[in-house]
């Protein structure tokens, strides 16, 4: 493992590389990246690297929203298969035929579109959101308009609720958030009662009501933050984000709400990344994300949603 470690760094300085990962990926690959976060920061961080190659260790959309916003670096991701079952919810052309829809029967509306979608759905959308900056975005959609946000229904009803703002939700949801188990989550609760409980938004809503607190991740390292003295934590999220929790507040304990089907909750699309294919593409320079047409009407979007 040490000698794959320290081959990954020597290629990493070979090819002029920085490693962004996502809070989901394994804990190895988050503590050799040079910047970890959520969608939206490593969005930000993508736009500030200086190296010609960015390596992006997270899913499909990811790498291509680092393609869009650096054009003229080299943007690899370590499995090509990486993908997102949030984002294969929307294919374009059946967003294209329900947007054509709503526009033939008279709705004036605006496409809010979470993150989490190809960059074909992001060129057909008016706005880009992340959980981080969503309920910032919805307000700033003019009232007489409604709103069709797409692709995730549980995160478009949750920001129904803290908006006060109805919409035309798609029927997305993520593989991974929808299937935690509420049964499962009540049992903890009465074994700790003290415990909080951590839902990220994309959870659906009898998991969301019975948590002390919802947001994405970054929010969630900050709440946690907030507490000093130890205190029990039930997450319900991807199973990797206990690993981000647990390096940058130690003081807690974390418990990872258990799924339905499995016990653990990791997403295996991110799971797909590993060290070694982190040191193969660094070595073979592949596979690499190219640009392709709609990333430029994409590009805009994401520089006014994400970067202003
Ligand atoms: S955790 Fe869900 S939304 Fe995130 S990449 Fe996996 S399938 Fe997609």
């Amino acid at each position: 493992m040490t000698d794959l470690i320290q081959e990954i760094a020597d290629l990493k300085k070979r090819e002029d590389a920085t490693i962004l990962a996502h809070y989901y990926q394994d804990g190895e690959i988050q503590d050799l990246a040079d910047f970890t976060g959520d969608s939206l920061k490593l969005a930000r961080a993508a736009t500030r690297v200086s190296t010609g190659t960015i390596v992006f260790c997270g899913v499909h959309f990811m790498a291509e929203t680092a393609k869009m916003l650096n054009p003229e670096k080299r943007v690899l991701l370590p499995d090509l298969q990486a993908g997102c079952s949030l984002a294969e919810s929307c294919p374009a052309n059946k967003l294209f035929r329900y947007q054509e829809m709503l526009r033939e029967n008279g709705r004036r509306f605006q496409t809010v579109t979470y993150i989490n979608s190809s960059a074909a759905v992001k060129a057909l959308s008016d706005w880009i959101v992340t959980s981080g900056n969503a309920e910032e975005i919805i307000r700033r959609v003019p009232a007489d308009l409604e709103i069709l946000f797409v692709p995730d229904r549980h995160l478009g009803q949750y920001l129904e609720e803290v908006t006060g703002r109805k919409m035309i939700l798609w029927d997305g949801s993520c593989m991974v958030h929808e299937i935690f188990s509420v049964n499962d989550l009540l049992a903890m609760k009465r074994k700790m009662p003290t415990a909080i409980t951590l839902a990220h938004p994309e959870c659906p809503a009898n998991i969301r009501e019975h948590s002390d607190f919802v947001g994405g991740t970054e929010a969630m390292i900050r709440y946690v933050a907030d507490y000093k003295e130890p205190v029990d934590f039930l997450v319900a999220t991807e199973a990797n984000m206990l690993w981000q929790l647990q390096s940058q507040q130690p003081q807690h304990r974390y418990h990872p709400v258990p799924g339905i089907t499995c016990a653990c909750n990791k997403c295996p699309h991110m799971a797909r990344n590993t060290l070694v294919k982190l040191r193969d593409c660094l070595q073979t320079g592949k596979p690499e994300i190219h640009w392709q047409p709609e990333f430029a009407r994409a590009r805009e979007i994401l520089q006014r949603s994400l970067l202003k």
